[in-house]
């Protein structure tokens, strides 16, 4: 059996940082996965749908602009962005695993299992390491209701060659308000059917209900508090039935998608041969990222119970895990303000905490909350729903949540989560003179100075 310092699964950017760093240390590693080498965010999340998104974004400020100095019609060919899109993925699996073959990592297709605390089979391969990380990351959580193999999911969609007309998102959170702007400034009918009582339930309730807004005016139909029993049918005659204030009700799409959240995907993993904890939101791991119940295992990125599921932290996650692994555990996972954006039309953002977390925690802090359609910056190009929410501590004087919504916001929200960090003031941050115009230089507006 081929004994190694580290074993890796998973080659998203978690298990690639780690590898990479075990490696360039001296370490022998070996890395697997069962889908092509690469990860979920560059092949099948993040990169692929900011593609679609940038068209579709084309699409809304060219109707938003129409009369005031734009003239005709775009449309978007769904075909011919597909393959814009494939320009991009396509390479990402042979570009990875030349990257592992350069640096010596030795690379293993195919499902992994444990078959003890420390061994591994892959295939007709049986492997033995001093560690072991599992950074497989997440799949569609399964929904328990007849006929859910009818639904595809995120990576289904982006792999659509043809954009049905009619599409029904199932659950109401950052796949589903995603894939509705680019479906729908595409030219398809999109109904949201979510669960719960608002939609994108960890942001801004204010932003949020401004985002609906945005988005009826663009036809999408939104349907709160339903409770979604069955899909029906077959390929591109779908039916949804659910329940909705105690009634029964169906609709019809040629496309459902699943965008009812994910779970740390361990299924295949045999995970109690190695003895490894897991909990509802993954592998239940200590502050250095090591596996509570076995220490020869790390987890790290989507898989892991801590932080957010989002690419930054799968990185940062990796860098600790494979100092840790390297050095001995000395590096804790850190509690830093982690930005998020929906990139919807106009774009969702933010960072730290909302009114009602500053709120339940007792904190004193300035909330001050404005709509900004008539600023400048949204008047220039037309943008009708713009606003921002900023939370700034009355005794310290630092910034604890911002949010924002308008074009422009995942570059902003990137300049609070800095002044976070570092505990720049808002009124130093108020104070740095920033280019102007831009969507920055209106930072000084949305703090209480
Ligand atoms: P989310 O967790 O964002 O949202 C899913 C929503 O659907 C939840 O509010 C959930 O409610 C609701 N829901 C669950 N089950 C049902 C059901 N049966 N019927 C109707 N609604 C239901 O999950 P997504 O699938 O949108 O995205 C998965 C993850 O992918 C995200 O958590 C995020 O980490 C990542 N992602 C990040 C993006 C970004 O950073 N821009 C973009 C896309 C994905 P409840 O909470 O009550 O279960």
């Amino acid at each position: 059996m081929p004994i190694f310092d580290l074993i890796v699964i998973g080659t998203g950017s978690a298990g690639a940082t780690v590898a990479k760093a075990a490696r360039e240390a001296g370490k022998k590693v070996a890395i697997i996965d069962k889908l092509s080498f690469g990860g979920t965010c560059s092949q099948r999340g993040c990169d692929p749908k900011k593609v679609l998104v940038g068209a579709a974004e084309i699409i809304a400020r060219s109707e938003q602009m129409s009369g005031k100095g734009i003239s005709g019609s775009s449309s978007i060919d769904w075909p011919d962005l597909m393959r814009f899109k494939k320009t991009f993925t396509d390479p990402v699996p042979k570009q990875t695993e030349i990257k592992f073959a350069d640096l010596d990592i030795h690379a293993f297709h195919g499902a992994a299992t444990f078959i003890s605390a420390n061994t591994i089979r892959v295939g007709d391969d049986e492997l033995e390491a001093s560690h072991i990380v599992i950074a497989t990351g997440q799949r569609p959580k399964p929904l328990g209701i007849p006929g859910e193999e009818l639904l595809i999911d995120s990576t289904g969609f982006l792999e659509l060659a043809e954009l049905p007309r009619e599409i029904i998102m199932v659950g109401g959170g950052y796949i589903a308000f995603e894939f509705a702007h680019i479906a729908a400034r595409a030219g398809a009918k999109v109904t949201i059917i979510h669960q719960g009582k608002r939609p994108l339930e960890g942001f801004d309730t204010d932003l949020v209900k401004l985002l609906v807004k945005a988005m009826e005016a663009i036809g999408i139909q939104i349907i709160l508090e339903a409770n979604v029993t069955a899909i029906e049918g077959k390929e591109n005659n779908l039916t949804v039935r659910y329940t909705h204030q105690g009634k029964s009700h169906s609709i019809s799409a040629k496309l459902v998608v699943h965008a009812a959240g994910r779970v740390a995907d361990v299924a295949e993993l045999d995970l109690e041969k190695a003895g490894v904890d897991v909990g509802k939101k993954g592998v239940t791991v200590n502050e250095y990222l090591q596996s509570v119940s076995n220490p020869v295992i790390y987890a790290c990125g989507d898989v892991a119970d801590k932080g957010l599921p989002l690419t930054p932290m799968a990185s940062y996650e990796g860098s600790i895990v494979a100092d840790n692994i390297l050095n001995g555990n000395r590096k804790t996972y850190q509690d830093n303000p982690v930005p998020s954006a929906v990139f919807t039309i106009p774009t969702l953002a933010s960072v730290g905490l909302t009114e009602e977390q500053a709120k339940s925690q007792g904190r004193n802090v300035k909330v001050t909350f404005q709509e900004t359609a008539d600023w400048y910056i949204s008047r220039r190009i037309n943008e009708p729903f713009a606003a921002f929410k900023t939370l700034v501590d009355a005794d310290t004087n630092l910034i604890v949540g911002a949010h924002l919504l308008g074009s422009g916001s995942d570059e902003v929200i990137n300049l609070f989560t800095l002044a976070m960090k570092h505990r720049i003031s808002a009124k130093d941050l108020g104070d740095t003179l920033l280019a102007y115009p831009t969507h920055g230089s209106d930072l000084k507006s949305m703090l209480p100075i």
